[in-house]
């Protein structure tokens, strides 16, 4: 097995007396696209910032591609990417201008970068854009830029940070399957995410985090099938004269939730009990059956929505 290409080991950061990454263990393999799941403060930018060598661990242990973090920061980043969550282009120029003077930092030859430039936009369908001016490319298109720009070096390990967030259903689709697409050609991906549809789709195994601490580890399946049943019924805003009966029905589930507009039950037998709703003696209007997800997790865990 070749070493993993990041292993931390009680990795810890504070910032003065606030410790917003609390001791943690994780390897990424090769090949793989590892995600980062949690609600805003969890500490997922923190977690990527020290891996890609732009803010030194306070404490355990962190190697990047068999380095040490920070220490040999400069060598690691001539083998990574990184996307960052803020757009950051050089507003300045163009497209292929920010690819071309991006390339320079890591002393690639003009005659290299040029055609390499060419090929990372046709690659994120940019191509017809190398002249545009970054203002007048559309958030969607900036992304696909940001992901150009962080391929430039050819990295082995490419970070993103929340890479859709702010997008439309279109273009976080298009954004998936570039990201596929990379994992295909070998490259490791390291991903941070508030939304779970995202992490089921792109990653191999995840963490979710809360409060600086990792919960649960694992494939999204395997995270699913350990930490919530497979089935959950949802009664959408009950009628208060329902209230007692839905509480009563409590005991009948695997676990239930009682969420501000709804009702959650988990079940292992989502028709029997979607049977016992419906014979209830008012019919709510709208109650639904659905699969357990990541989201199911996290609020078995906390208590709490991953987008709350
Ligand atoms: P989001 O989803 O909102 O990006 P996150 O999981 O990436 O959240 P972080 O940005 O890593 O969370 O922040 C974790 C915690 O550390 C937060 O409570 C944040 O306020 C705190 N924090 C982050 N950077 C600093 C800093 N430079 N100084 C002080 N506190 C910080």
């Amino acid at each position: 097995m070749p070493d993993p290409v990041v292993l931390a080991r009680a990795l810890f950061k504070s910032y003065g007396s606030f410790e917003a990454v609390k001791g943690i263990d994780f390897e990424v393999r090769h090949g793989e696209c590892f995600g980062f799941l949690g609600p805003n403060g969890a500490g997922k930018t923190t977690i990527m910032r020290m891996i890609s060598c732009s803010s030194p661990p306070s404490g355990g242990e962190l190697t990047v591609l068999a380095m040490r973090a920070w220490l040999d920061g400069r060598r690691i980043k001539r083998r990574m990417g990184v996307v960052p969550q803020e757009n950051n282009l050089d507003e300045e120029v163009t497209v292929l201008e920010n690819l071309m003077i991006y390339a320079r930092y890591f002393d690639i030859a003009p005659r290299v970068s040029r055609p390499r430039a060419e090929e990372f936009l046709r690659f994120v369908a940019l191509e017809d854009k190398g002249d545009w001016p970054i203002p007048r490319l559309s958030g969607g298109m900036k992304r696909r830029l940001l992901i150009a720009r962080a391929l430039m070096n050819e990295p082995e390990l490419l970070i993103l940070d929340e890479p859709t967030t702010g997008l439309d259903p279109q273009a976080r689709h298009l954004v998936w399957e570039k990201l596929r697409s990379l994992k295909r050609q070998g490259v490791t991906l390291l991903l941070t995410t508030h939304y779970m549809e995202e992490a089921s789709q792109l990653c191999d195994r995840l963490v979710i985090m809360h409060e600086g601490r990792i919960l649960v580890e694992g494939s999204p399946r395997e995270v699913i099938e350990r930490h919530t049943s497979p089935q959950v019924i949802e009664v959408f805003e009950p009628p208060r004269e329902l209230e007692e009966s839905l509480a009563a029905l409590e005991p009948v589930a695997d676990r239930a939730e009682r969420l501000a507009d709804r009702w959650l039950f988990y079940t292992t037998d989502g028709d029997a009990f979607l049977s016992k709703v419906r014979s209830l003696p008012v019919v709510p209007s709208t109650v639904w059956l659905r699969g357990g997800t990541l989201e199911d997790v996290f609020l078995a865990l906390t208590g709490r929505g991953l987008l709350e």
